[in-house]
């Protein structure tokens, strides 16, 4: 008994999380950048029960981590579901997505200073560095002294971060793009620059030594995350951190999320 994780969606086109306290049954939804259609069929194929989510977290404002909410809030509400929609102050006030939600969702504001309640996990929080107007990734404890950290969308990897990403059970980690394939690859040399700078998204190396400086007694999975479909394959940052891994005699697993297909860590 303990968390677990289900990567419904993962990268560019569109991202949608959900962590499940298995001693409550609750579900924590990290991002909704997907249709609702895929969002309500990823759940049920994870055993999720869509009256188990008890809210929906938004890191940023980029929309393929907020184009799915409207449509998703929509469908839960015919349902007679209304989970609440946690979203920072200065997120909340640049996404259109999420002000659109105002007038019909139960909208809270959360900040790095403090810890939300939510189905029985209790969710840190931390600030990431992104090229939007402000960005989070949360550290989940939920019972049992279960962890779970949860980062994309960061150029580098804040002290915050750090701090917030020790001793974790389940680690989802970005794992975006392979610099060489960026730097020889069809994008435009700002898109370029931009995705390899500090308030962009962290490369398969950045993603490899993040790991190899968290790796603890505690750590049962890793996840890598918002794979670039342009700038990367699902295989090289599986063998970067399945070698940071095997290196250290560590016995992690390893799986990297999909665009189009639900993983999940137990
Ligand atoms: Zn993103
Ligand atoms: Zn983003």
């Amino acid at each position: 008994m303990g968390l677990s994780l289900h990567v419904l969606a993962s990268g560019s086109g569109g991202n949608a999380s959900v962590v499940v306290d298995d001693a409550t049954g609750k579900a924590a939804v990290i991002d909704c950048g997907i249709c609702k259609r895929d969002f309500f069929a990823r759940c049920d194929e994870a055993g999720i029960a869509l009256d188990d989510i008890a809210g929906i977290l938004i890191t940023h404002e980029h929309t393929d981590h907020t184009k799915g909410l409207g449509v998703v809030l929509r469908g839960m509400g015919k349902l007679g579901l209304e989970p609440a929609v946690f979203v920072s102050e200065r997120v909340h006030a640049q996404s259109s997505e999420v002000r659109a939600l105002d007038a019909v969702a139960d909208i809270r504001p959360f900040s790095d200073e403090g810890a939300i309640g939510l189905g029985g996990m209790l969710i840190h929080p931390f600030a990431t560095s992104h090229d939007s107007v402000e960005s989070f990734g949360f550290r989940i404890e939920g019972s049992g002294d279960d962890a779970l950290g949860f980062m994309t969308d960061t150029g580098i990897v804040t002290d915050a971060a750090y701090a917030h990403l020790e001793r974790c059970r389940i680690l989802a980690i970005e794992s975006n793009h392979d610099a060489k394939m960026l730097s020889e690859g069809p994008y435009p040399y700002p898109v370029k620059r931009r995705i390899a700078s500090d308030g962009g998204h962290l490369s398969n190396a950045q993603s490899a030594e993040l790991l190899e400086r968290l790796l603890c007694n505690e750590l049962e999975q890793v996840v890598g995350m918002h794979v670039s479909e342009n700038n990367n394959t699902y295989r090289l940052p599986l063998d970067a951190l399945a070698e940071i891994v095997a290196r250290n005699d560590h016995a992690a697993k390893v799986q990297v999320a999909y665009q189009r297909m639900r993983i999940s860590a137990e």
